[in-house]
């Protein structure tokens, strides 16, 4: 087994250090990581892990890229932070002009915060004061998806489906109408069928058609729901999605903190199916995965809600570290690394990669589905557990994560669902690499084996 008790970090660490979602008394360790290369981590002890989930989905150019370490060391000799109410700089105005740029149409105005979590929340305030602004004031309920997942706060949460991460917050929570999503697995309706049927899509027609008239706006996870459980769609579930948010009058939000900046193998999600969304949210991958900055992306239509002499009507919102420079920056330096088409092309490549290599799992008894998408490859495990009500916290998850480690490979399955999202500068060698890992944990895993 991995060994880290021996680290003198870590014996620091268990002492004043509460980290996420591990206050088990038998939690494992955490990892002693003094520095990062390319897809690599390094521990303490010398030890060198693949990091194969991007550091939580955010890492896509590599750890310690050489043009971003020296746009963020430039940037800090000049400005390293200054409040963005009542004032502004260069790197801010230039990533908002180039993510405008880039953007579906329509999406024009780019408000900034801190992470994925801040991204929604912003979203969420935006549409219903929207509508506030607009003289329609009873419009403040959030249609949202089944098995969603958009953040940790407490607004996010409301959205997000009730899993584990929602359960000791309930009370706390404003209720939502929930739709179904997509999920061509678990699907009741088109069970056996060869295609999807979008029959899935009806739910939230009937739910606008009973309630639009107080719906502030949709919230979706565009083509791949994340934390729920890596679930792919199908393309035409989105266009139906702003179909329907056209025909009953509602905003669109699109939830893309982990799908923006090539993750499903186009710059955004939602281009898998031409659609524009009324409001984006950015994170993650933003700054290539470095320091913590998010953007919401509103049309203008939006942004004239807020136009008025009335201060009352203005959006009282705003982050310490709103727009933090040394952020735009090092997101600037990503976006040029995006410029000569060469990283689509290279998630590209790995989509197909994972596609041929993952399919080659099907036949093991522990392979119930295999859903690829871009730059990540997931597959749903068939476990007792499972079958029963496992989800996140089935406990194939963290002996899955032990037997990795205990290979040098990162992964955290989601639960059952056990999915590897690298950095897309991996090598088709790496990833091969970390293909044979999991054929191989999942082979000695299987009860036939
Ligand atoms: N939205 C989505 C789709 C996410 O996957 C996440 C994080 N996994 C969030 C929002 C929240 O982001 P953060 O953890 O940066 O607050």
């Amino acid at each position: 087994m991995t060994d880290t008790k021996a680290s003198p970090l870590v014996a620091r660490d268990r002492r004043v250090v509460w980290h996420p979602y591990t206050q088990m008394r038998t939690s494992p360790d955490p990892l002693p990581v003094v520095r990062g290369r390319g897809v690599y981590l390094y521990m303490e002890d010398g030890r060198r892990i693949l990091d194969g989930i991007s550091s939580w989905w955010v890492n896509i150019h590599g750890h310690a890229h050489p043009r971003l370490n020296a746009a963020l060391a430039r940037q800090a000799g000049e400005l390293e932070h200054v409040m963005f109410g009542g004032c502004t700089h260069e790197p801010a105005v230039t990533l908002a002009e180039r993510l405008v740029a880039i953007l579906p149409p329509r999406l024009t105005r780019v408000f900034f915060s801190d992470d994925g979590s801040t991204a929604v929340e912003v979203a969420l305030k935006v549409a219903h004061q929207y509508w506030r602004n607009r003289g329609q004031p009873q419009r403040t309920t959030f249609v949202a998806l089944e098995h969603a997942f958009h953040g940790d706060t407490v607004g996010a949460m409301s959205v997000s489906a009730r899993s584990v991460f929602t359960d000791a917050f309930e009370p706390l929570l404003f209720p939502v109408l929930r739709a179904e999503a997509p999920y061509r697995y678990r699907c009741a309706h088109c069970a056996g069928e060869p295609r999807c049927s979008l029959a899935c899509l009806s739910s939230l027609e009937r739910l606008l058609e009973a309630r639009a008239s107080e719906v502030a706006a949709v919230i979706v996870e565009p083509m791949l729901q994340g934390a729920g459980g890596m679930i792919v769609w199908p393309a035409e579930y989105l266009v139906g999605v702003r179909a329907l948010c056209d025909r009953y009058g509602t905003l669109l939000v699109a939830d893309e903190v982990l799908t923006g900046f090539g993750r499903t193998g186009r710059m955004f999600a939602c281009e898998h199916a031409g659609v524009a969304p009324d409001l984006i949210c950015l994170s993650k991958a933003l700054t290539g995965g470095y320091l913590p900055l998010a953007a919401t992306v509103v049309s203008d239509e939006v942004f004239d809600a807020f136009l008025s002499d009335d201060r009352a009507q203005a959006f009282f919102h705003g982050h310490s570290f709103t727009a933090n420079p040394i952020a735009c920056a090092v997101a600037l330096a990503s976006l040029d690394l995006f410029e000569d088409g060469r990283v689509l092309e290279r998630v590209a490549r790995l989509e197909a990669q994972l596609d041929r290599g993952l399919s080659g799992l099907r036949g093991l008894p522990l392979v119930g589905d295999v859903r690829v998408i871009g730059g990540v490859g997931a597959l749903e495990l068939v476990t007792e557990q499972r079958q029963g009500s496992g989800g996140y916290l089935d406990r194939v998850g963290p002996t899955l994560a032990a037997a990795f480690l205990e290979r040098g490979l990162l992964l955290r399955p989601l639960g059952n669902v056990l999915y590897f999202m690298p950095p897309y500068v991996i090598t088709d060698a790496e990833v091969d690499w970390a293909l044979d890992q999991i054929r191989d944990v999942l082979t000695a895993l299987s009860p036939a084996s």
